[in-house]
């Protein structure tokens, strides 16, 4: 894996190169042992049209929780149509339903953090373990929690074996402004509920309309102290 010292060199150096120069890298450093995750925000739509436009074959995953928006489900397959390319759903063990017979119904409204595990965060694990490189579309003006991600960071992912799992956050500098001007300039299918006024777009029963003042993800877990799922939080940072 990479020293701390090359980390914080590449972080540098990323800081200033254009987000297709840090793509490239990964491809050149990972192959298709780097793969891009998103929940089709408008960053991660961003990062794969500059991905395919560079010919940079990264496979792409998402997290289908069974309970995400028809319109979520919707852009899926626009994308896959869009860009030509087929994106992994990674799903649960536990259906809705079973999940409702094994820790009761609803669980969102009792213990998020456990939904997110049982419907976020372990299939994810299961994924990382094939990964060496995991890109995200997290972007530094999101909210106050990921205000001082670096563009390259590594974490542990297995405490036993020590093996570790490099995150790239390419879109960490660009601001919503300039995402959507991106968007709009390339055509490229975005979620329509954007346009009603979602700042953020997860799972129906934790995704609420945000205030015009409030940050992007203050329409997610409201009622909750809740910000982050778990994907993002569930291995220690190393460097
Ligand atoms: S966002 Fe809500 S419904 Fe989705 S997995 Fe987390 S707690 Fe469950």
């Amino acid at each position: 894996m990479l020293s701390p010292e090359t980390l914080r060199d590449l972080n540098e150096r990323f800081q200033t190169e254009p987000t297709e120069s840090t793509l490239t890298w990964a491809w050149n450093q990972f192959g298709d042992r780097a793969a891009i995750g998103t929940s089709f925000q408008g960053a991660g739509l961003v990062m794969i049209d500059l991905a395919r436009r560079n010919g940079l074959d990264f496979p792409v995953f998402t997290l289908d929780t069974g309970l995400l928006f028809a319109e979520t489900m919707a852009l899926k397959l626009k994308l896959e149509s869009f860009f030509g390319i087929q994106i992994e759903s990674l799903e649960p063990d536990l259906s809705v339903e079973t999940q409702a017979e094994v820790h009761g119904p609803e669980l969102w409204k009792r213990d998020p953090d456990l939904c997110c595990t049982v419907r976020k965060v372990v299939p994810l694990q299961g994924k990382l373990a094939s990964l060496d490189c995991w890109i995200t579309g997290l972007r530094r003006q999101q909210s106050d929690t990921r205000s001082a991600i670096g563009v390259i960071e590594s974490y542990l992912f297995d405490p036993v074996s020590g093996r570790e799992v490099i995150k790239l956050n390419p879109m960490a500098n660009w601001t919503r402004d300039a995402v959507w001007d991106y968007l709009k300039k390339h055509q490229i299918p975005y979620n329509p509920l954007q346009d009603q006024g979602y700042g953020s777009i997860g799972c129906v029963p934790c995704t609420r309309k945000a205030g015009r003042d409030e940050n992007e993800r203050a329409g997610r877990w409201m009622g909750f102290q809740k910000t982050e799922c778990g994907i993002h939080t569930f291995m220690a940072r190393k460097a």
